[in-house]
């Protein structure tokens, strides 16, 4: 039996606190749909004693004015940290999410990962100089910028929060996170591990809440300049608006609604193995998920067949065991869209696999590995994001249809291209209307490349010394060598004898 909290709180000021009025919300777990555990809802007055903390550290507390190594240093222990508690992580996080416990302890493993990339990148940053020979020279000094407010999603709640905290602390700001309210608990670790690792008191700061409410007023907060923001493209919409009066910067990682392109040519067993993989792993949860699969016409009937008997071999279980490929879905009202957009696709394309509960699972947020097949470009399976373990698979005839069928939905995040042909995967990749592509090749990222979306999918790019400068100010100092380069304005007049009285 897993040994879990019964209440989790706010970390403010180095302090775990309740909300200041008492308010609470409660957890489910997504195996029995009971609540499990109660959270403190942050709201506005939350937020402004977290943001209040972390703007004390920022402006009088060491942290921005640690040299680079110093700061390094603390955050190679909250890697190790994190990876000496990879175990328990990996259980509460699979608990909380229902994610598989093998790709929840990945995700664990790879959240430490982020904070040793980043403890390295700092001291190996360097800035521009420029000389202008004889006249001047120009350097830039980089700065933290301030409180940083972090506002993550459910998916894979540790590792993207992570994927924020190791820049955003690594170049010396402050924070505010604010996790995803459906799954709150693997984030109440933060508070321990930093603690442990030395950081100073206030820098990091945790207000749990939900989005309407604790969300809403971080973005809205007059002392947080910048927002860092991964969830649903709508919801970007929304915050976008809601900090254009304070002109914050925003980093934005949205939705996405992926296409894996398979061509006739492709290492078809290499292709089947990975879009699989892609689309249910994570239970399908998966911002990057190749939903979408298209596939040249002369192997499509091979393709499904295979793809299909495939799908139905996935094992679907607890998400505690270590046998588990799929879990359970993070919440019922999630659970519920995906079984919507199920019962739609009935109508849209050909079901040939899954199409509902597994056999077995009557109770839960379990979802049978689900394949339509012959979906129409227009069909709602197709352009929407459905984000479970559904995939859409599409007939193509020539490249140029390939393409329109690839970029014809609003999102443009990822795209997985299958081809031997060098030339032809290349000049595809470079046409596709996405942010991350990958050829002959699964979602696996090297942390140094840029991660963003183009289109509905985001705005900004993060990753490598990308989120460094997301985090931090390039201020352009100028220095004059030379004589004093301008034209003289409001010149004395020029004299003469007699006005000097001689
Ligand atoms: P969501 O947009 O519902 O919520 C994300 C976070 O925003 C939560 O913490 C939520 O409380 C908060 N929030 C909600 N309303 C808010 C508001 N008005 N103001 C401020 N904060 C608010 O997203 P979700 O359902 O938690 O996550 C799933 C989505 O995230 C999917 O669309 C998925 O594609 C996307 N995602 C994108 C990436 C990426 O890197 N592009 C990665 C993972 C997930």
């Amino acid at each position: 039996m897993i040994d879990l909290p019964a209440h989790i709180q706010h970390y403010i000021g180095g302090h775990s606190v309740d909300s200041i009025d008492g308010s609470t919300f409660e957890v489910l777990d997504p195996v029995t749909n009971q609540p499990y555990l109660t959270s403190a809802a942050g709201k506005s007055a939350d937020i402004d004693a977290a943001v209040s903390a972390a703007r004390k550290a920022f402006t009088e507390g060491p942290w921005p004015r640690m040299l680079p190594r110093e700061r390094s240093r603390i955050l190679h222990r909250i890697a190790d940290l994190v990876e000496s508690r990879d175990q328990r992580l990996a259980e509460l996080e699979s608990y909380d999410s229902g994610l598989p416990i093998t790709q929840a302890l990945g995700q664990a493993r790879r959240a430490a990962e982020n904070f040793r990339f980043f403890a390295d990148l700092i001291v190996a940053q360097r800035d521009d100089t420029y000389k202008v020979p004889g006249r001047q020279i120009n350097y830039v000094n980089r700065k933290p910028i301030g409180v940083a407010g972090l506002i993550t999603p459910w998916n894979t709640p540790f590792m993207l929060e992570s994927w924020k905290l190791g820049p955003a602390l690594a170049t010396g700001n402050t924070v505010v996170l604010k996790p995803a309210e459906f799954t709150p608990l693997s984030a109440s670790l933060w508070s321990g591990i930093f603690e442990e690792a030395g950081l100073p008191e206030g820098v990091f700061n945790l207000v749990n809440g939900l989005g309407e409410e604790a969300g809403d007023a971080l973005v809205k907060d007059a002392d947080v300049p910048l927002i860092s923001f991964t969830g649903e493209s709508r919801t970007g919409q929304l915050i976008f608006a809601n900090a254009a009066p304070h002109l914050k910067g925003l980093s934005m990682e949205l939705g996405g609604k992926s296409p894996a392109i398979v061509f006739a040519d492709a290492d078809l067993e290499a292709a089947i193995n990975a879009t699989i993989f892609g689309v249910f792993s994570l239970n399908g949860e998966r911002c990057t998920a190749g939903s979408r699969i298209l596939v040249e016409r002369p192997i499509y009937d091979e393709f499904v067949d295979r793809y299909a008997a495939q799908a139905r071999r996935v094992v679907v279980g607890l998400p505690s065991d270590p046998k588990t490929e799929v879990g359970a879905l993070v919440h019922p009202e999630h659970f519920d869209k995906v079984m919507g957009y199920i019962e739609l696709g009935k109508t849209e394309g050909r079901l040939v696999a899954g199409g509902g509960r597994p056999d077995g699972f009557e109770t839960g947020n379990f979802v049978a590995p689900t394949v339509f097949a012959d979906v129409p470009s227009d069909a709602r399976i197709f352009t929407e994001e459905i984000f479970g373990p559904v995939v859409a698979i599409t007939p193509f005839d020539t490249e140029a249809e390939a393409l329109e069928l690839a970029n014809g939905v609003k999102y443009g995040l990822a795209a997985y291209v299958w081809t031997n042909d060098l030339k032809r995967s290349h000049n595809f990749a470079q046409a596709i209307e996405a942010g991350m592509v990958w050829l002959n090749s699964n979602n696996v990222r090297d942390l140094r490349t840029p991660f963003g979306g183009v289109k509905a999918s985001g705005l900004g790019h993060e990753g490598g010394y990308r989120s460094i400068d997301f985090y931090t100010d390039q201020q352009a100092v100028h220095i004059n060598l030379g004589e004093v380069h301008n034209p003289v304005f409001g010149k004395p007049a020029e004299t003469t004898d007699d006005e000097q009285g001689s």
